[in-house]
């Protein structure tokens, strides 16, 4: 139903007292890895919703490129595309937390940097065949726009992280999905604050057919060709933000991959990426089919 070309990670996450300055060593007061990078946790997202995911991805020759391949597999993502690449490490993000749970972060790009037009073509069916493709910034643009060029279904992109677009790719986009600093590097301009503004600036030449805007604990703005709508998120308790994003996104590729309307699929993603920020860590909080029709919206 739904394939990912994209990113995989595995994040090393040290917690700390203070986070250290220049030239400064400082012990961890805890310590756990995680599987992570967004298009692994996207997979992850659509796979807990119940759809049939394949991942489309590069790890090193590493033993974390094997434990990441393991934790994918075990959500059920089909990894028969995920190759591995010599000499190269699997892709890390290093991260650091401090006790008001500000954080510094080193991405190690590493396989994910390899992936290129040859590796979607060797998935070929895979991506073509697809219901919904999902993309994401953190393998070479490339690939991206290989992706984009072999998919036949839709295609989402998620811009992120956030950079401008090359006119060529953004035309292929069906569904981009951004949110607001990706709003501004794809368009040069900052969100409107306005429904009216913002339908202004997505009816220009050159954007895409489908515009979704995540506004955090606002919920998400839709374009689908005839109106921006709002779609407010229900209130939750907020224990940790990390990958509600990536959730709102499997989510919406989830229901896209369904038959759903944009606007609809939009309300259920809203839905998803909240009950997502309740539990700690990017993939723990990723609900069930169940877990988001249990949540409605203010
Ligand atoms: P990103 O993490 O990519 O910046 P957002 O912060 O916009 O993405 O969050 C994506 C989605 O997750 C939102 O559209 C919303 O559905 C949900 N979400 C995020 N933060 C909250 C929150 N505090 N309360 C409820 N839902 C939230």
């Amino acid at each position: 139903d739904v394939t990912v070309v994209g990113s995989v990670n595995v994040d090393l996450v040290a917690t700390v007292a203070a986070l250290p300055l220049p030239g400064e060593t400082v012990p961890a007061l805890d310590y756990a890895q995680f599987i992570g990078g967004k298009g692994s946790n996207q997979a992850i997202a659509a796979a807990r919703l119940g759809r049939a995911v394949a991942f489309v991805g590069l790890v090193g020759d590493d033993r974390e490129g094997t434990a990441v391949r393991g934790a994918l597999a075990a959500e059920g993502v089909d990894v028969t595309y995920l190759e591995v690449c010599e000499g190269v490490p699997t892709g890390r993000a290093i991260v650091l937390v401090d006790g008001t749970a500000e954080n510094s972060i080193v991405v190690v790009g590493g396989a994910n940097q390899s992936l290129g037009p040859r590796h979607i073509e060797a998935a070929g069916e895979v991506v073509r065949r697809a219901r919904v493709v999902v993309s994401q910034l953190e393998i070479p643009l490339d690939a991206v726009s290989a992706a984009a060029r072999t998919c036949e279904g839709t295609f989402i992109l998620n811009p992120a992280p956030a950079r401008s677009l090359p006119r060529e790719l953004l035309d292929l986009v069906d569904v981009l999905v951004v949110n607001e600093v990706e709003y501004e590097a794809v368009t040069g301009a900052a969100l409107p604050d306005d429904v009216d503004d913002l339908e202004r600036a997505v009816r220009e030449p050159g954007m895409p057919p489908g515009v979704v805007v995540t506004l955090g604990a606002r919920g998400a703005y839709v374009w689908d060709g005839e109106q921006v709508a709002h779609v407010a998120a229900p209130r939750v308790k907020v224990v940790d933000t990390t990958g509600a994003g990536d959730t709102f996104i499997g989510a919406l590729a989830d229901a896209l991959s369904r038959g759903e309307e944009l606007r609809s699929a939009v309300q259920w993603a809203v839905r998803a990426g909240a009950a997502a920020v309740r539990s700690l860590g990017a993939t723990t909080g990723m609900p069930t089919p169940e877990q988001v029709q249990a949540l409605t919206a203010d």
